[in-house]
């Protein structure tokens, strides 16, 4: 099993839908904690983990990884039991039909359709979550308005490609702790390895982080889409398996032309392919980094991966072995 497919079936199946990363902080806390000088966790939740530098006039480097999941929350049980719910995070009605979930006390269950309604009148009002109960009171004894849950699917590994629920941003995750497990015995700048909370709901955690750090240089990491698939609506210049992706811009930020440039030299001189990335839906923490305070200079290496916010995301192991290396590289210098 490539180190890759163990660390993601670690992080990748813990809870942890936004606002709710108790679980996946715990694990990835757990690993982290022998590769970093110290660890703590803020008010929102972010997992800050920093190795010292040695430098005297030492700078600071900050990478950031979410570790919040999309998923979905109880919002009304009706008499027979069935649960209708809202989302957390951007999900799309037409990835949920008759996918099971799990909530956070391990109540098990489905979601699907109300079937009399058209396809092109379809929205999330229309669905719910059946936990298999006869009534209502039989389902509160389960689930309470309120609770969260997330996708449940079963991981896998073939031919050197990754796929299970939340790459999106668990695989990020992996990359930063393969990146940590990298670095050399003494850095000259204070690397921090941040884990961020609720990312999905408007990048929430990754700003009072970089505040609290107050980096030089930060670098998010999290996955973006591909240009890959048979007939699809956009081009995107983007392929699984063609090396981590540099990002130069997403709907929530223009990176830094001095990172874009980092982060292309350090690959070239390692010999790590990489490929140019330009998101057009989407944002990412990387925006937060780079204007909280008096701003940072900022970018971000993704994971080219297919069917994001699906429960069956798709990336490539050595994109994420080399993203890590990558990363590693920067942090040494
Ligand atoms: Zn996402």
């Amino acid at each position: 099993m490539s180190k890759v497919f163990e660390y993601f079936k670690q992080v990748g199946g813990a809870f942890g839908p936004s606002g709710r990363e108790d679980d996946v902080r715990e694990v990835i806390g757990a690993m982290a904690g022998d590769l970093c000088d110290d660890i703590q966790t803020d008010a929102l939740g972010n997992l800050i983990c920093r190795k010292k530098g040695t430098a005297e006039d030492k700078k600071k480097i900050m990478f950031a990884a979410h570790m919040d999941s999309i998923g979905v929350v109880a919002t009304f049980i009706d008499e027979k039991g069935f649960i209708r719910f809202s989302q957390v995070g951007g999900l799309s009605w037409s990835d949920l039909i008759n996918i099971q979930i799990r909530f956070a006390n391990g109540t098990r269950g489905v979601i699907s359709v109300e079937e009399k309604t058209p396809w092109r009148e379809m929205t999330q009002g229309n669905l719910f979550i059946d936990i298999g109960v006869k009534d209502k009171e039989d389902a509160e004894r389960m689930v309470r308005v309120g609770d969260f849950a997330i996708f449940e699917a079963q991981p896998f590994t073939q031919n050197g490609v990754l796929c299970g629920p939340y790459l999106d941003n668990r695989i990020g995750c992996v990359t930063l702790l393969l990146a940590m497990e990298q670095l050399p015995e003494t850095v000259p700048s204070d690397v921090y390895f941040v884990f961020t909370a609720q990312e999905e709901v408007g990048l929430r955690g990754a700003g009072p982080a970089a505040y609290a750090i107050q980096p030089d240089l930060a670098i998010a990491v999290d996955v973006t889409d591909t240009g890959d698939l048979p007939e699809q609506k956009y081009p995107m210049a983007c392929e699984m398996g063609k090396g981590p992706a540099v990002k130069i811009m997403d709907s929530s930020v223009i990176c830094s032309p001095e990172v874009v440039k980092l982060l292309d030299d350090t690959a070239k001189a390692l010999d790590i392919p990489t490929q140019h990335e330009i998101l057009k839906f989407g944002g990412t923490d990387t925006a937060m980094l780079q204007k909280t305070r008096m701003g940072a200079l900022a970018g971000a290496v993704s994971i080219p991966t297919r069917y994001i916010h699906s429960p069956s995301e798709m990336c490539s192991e050595a994109d994420v072995e080399n993203a890590a290396k990558l990363l590693a590289a920067v942090a040494s210098k």
